[in-house]
């Protein structure tokens, strides 16, 4: 990562985004004539800020990558830090918003495609113990010509450890996971999981999935799909939590809570998965390299182009990291002739305990 100022852009455009903590703006790299993304982020001295250390560590198909960052003296300070990004032009929030305009929900291709894509980023998060914790729509970033999803902004991530507590106030409010809600400090990445899943709802009926004014009701809303959780749940959710006073409902059965959201695309699939992801206990929730195993992927496991018959963008070029964090469920994941191809290019250092090589 070098250090640039502003002099390394042509033309500084349009503001394409704003966020909690910043603006985005696009612009053009003087030298290469590419648009990129610069997020520029108040440098707030009364919070940890991680983002770019974390975003030092990644490097993967799925996760928006920091190309430089910079900052200037302002007066006498430094106000603002600048995170120069590739320029990705849509985010699910808008694909879904377009589609319920025309009322309408996504082609189920696309909303395979995207959760694909995001598990992945996740799987690759996840193994390295980083958290992302503002799992939503707008974060899911899309190249429309490709279809190409990359997770991003880092603001919130963090590196997870078992000895420290980490705050509960965090994630936006539809997508954050029950634990959140009654104050859990000691949670793990599965809180992204669940993030995941009611993202998973939201493209399939085109709608956030659990609508809450405030905590509280978020809280509700979820107690009327999964039911009153028990008291054992609440214990795995914040074994700290002594406030029992939630209604009492019992558990919707799947098939009709989509029937009462109402999506024409659901399958029986779909809410196989959906239904493992959005559980309360969080150890019980599907992991990230198990979801991306599932039934519900295999129409893009067979498959090779999008409905506009170009090719759907790279999804099985697992780096070797990756393929050995998730050796366990790789044969669900790759067809077998994927499988081959990877081992080869990995040069199968992992071979004994690989039978496919
Ligand atoms: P914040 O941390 O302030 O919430 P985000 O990183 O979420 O900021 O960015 C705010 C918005 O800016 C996003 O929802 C998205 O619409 C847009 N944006 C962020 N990164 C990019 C990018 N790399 N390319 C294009 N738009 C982006």
């Amino acid at each position: 990562m070098s250090l640039v100022g502003y002099q390394r852009f042509s033309v500084i455009g349009r503001v394409v985004g704003s966020g909690s903590f910043g603006v985005v703006f696009q612009a053009k790299v003087r030298e290469k004539g590419q648009t990129v993304a610069i997020k520029k982020v108040f440098q707030d001295d009364r919070f940890e800020n991680r983002e770019v250390e974390i975003l030092c560590l990644l490097d993967h198909e799925n996760c928006m990558p920091l190309k430089h960052a910079f900052n200037f003296l302002e007066g006498e300070e430094y106000l603002f830090y600048n995170l120069e990004l590739e320029f990705f032009s849509e985010n699910i929030h808008r694909v879904i918003a377009h589609y319920a305009n025309y009322r309408q929900t996504l082609p189920l291709i696309y909303v395979k495609l995207y959760m694909f894509q995001t598990l992945r980023g996740l799987a690759y998060l996840h193994s390295m113990g980083i958290c992302h914790r503002d799992i939503k729509p707008p974060n899911l970033l899309i190249d429309p010509a490709s279809q190409h999803l990359k997770i991003g902004d880092f603001g919130s991530a963090k590196l997870l450890t078992n000895d420290k507590p980490s705050i509960s106030y965090i994630c936006s409010r539809y997508y954050r996971a029950p634990e959140l809600l009654i104050g859990a400090t000691d949670y793990t990445c599965s809180i992204d999981m669940w993030s995941a899943g009611v993202i998973l709802g939201e493209l399939l009926i085109g709608t956030p999935f659990f609508k809450g004014e405030n905590g509280t009701e978020q809280l509700v809303e979820i107690i009327k799909v999964l039911g009153t959780p028990t008291k054992d749940q609440v214990f795995a959710m914040n074994d700290y939590y002594v406030n029992f006073q939630f209604p009492k409902i019992d558990p919707n059965d799947w098939g009709n809570v989509f029937h009462e959201k109402y999506s024409p695309i659901v399958s029986l699939e779909a809410v196989d998965l959906i239904s493992q992801l959005l559980v309360y206990f969080p150890y019980q929730r599907m992991k990230p390299f198990e979801a991306l195993g599932h039934p519900f992927f295999d129409e893009i496991k067979f498959g090779t182009n999008l409905p506009n018959g170009k090719l759907f963008p790279n999804l099985f070029n697992f780096q070797k990291k990756e393929f050995d964090y998730g050796k366990r469920w790789i044969r669900k994941i790759l067809p077998n002739s994927k499988i081959i191809v990877l081992c080869y290019e990995h040069i199968c250092s992992w071979e004994p305990n690989f039978p496919v090589c």
